[in-house]
């Protein structure tokens, strides 16, 4: 399967991912959801209110109980600040060829809403049978983006 061309999949952290920074579970199907973005996308990045620090410890854990793919430590990590997650944050990123995956709609830029792709909240009690990184591949698949 050939990767999208030039497509950018941005990706939150807390509440999408993993639980939160404190706890930091990783949400069931986590490793292959990982896996799809990187298979399937030129670039992938993370977009998170976390700092890059806290980010890449809290991968650095995850990659060493096996819940990520060793190249989540150093995927590329967003800078930005203000109120919204702004896709113009992303270097070089071309707007209209970026997917932002993310539990708050807080966080979306209101002319950017046709980029997010929404996903319920990780949220206590962390169940164990939470589908949705895999009802998210699916929502990618159907995606004509590209
Ligand atoms: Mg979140």
């Amino acid at each position: 399967m050939s990767k999208q061309k030039q497509v950018t999949i941005a990706l939150d952290l807390e509440g999408t991912l993993i639980s939160n920074a404190v706890s930091q579970f990783p949400r069931p199907g986590l490793f292959t959801f990982l896996e799809y973005c990187y298979q399937n996308f030129d670039r992938s990045v993370i977009f998170t209110a976390v700092n890059e620090v806290r980010f890449r410890a809290i991968a650095r854990t995850l990659a060493e109980a096996g819940d990520v793919p060793d190249w989540f430590v150093d995927l590329e990590y967003i800078n930005w600040s203000g109120t919204y997650k702004d896709l113009s944050f992303i270097p070089q990123a071309i707007i209209n060829r970026t997917i932002l995956i993310d539990d708050r709609i807080e966080y979306i830029h209101p002319d950017q809403k046709d980029r997010w792709l929404g996903i319920s909240s990780y949220e206590y009690p962390y169940p164990n049978d939470d589908r949705e990184l895999d009802a998210t591949i699916e929502r990618l698949r159907q995606r004509t983006d590209s």
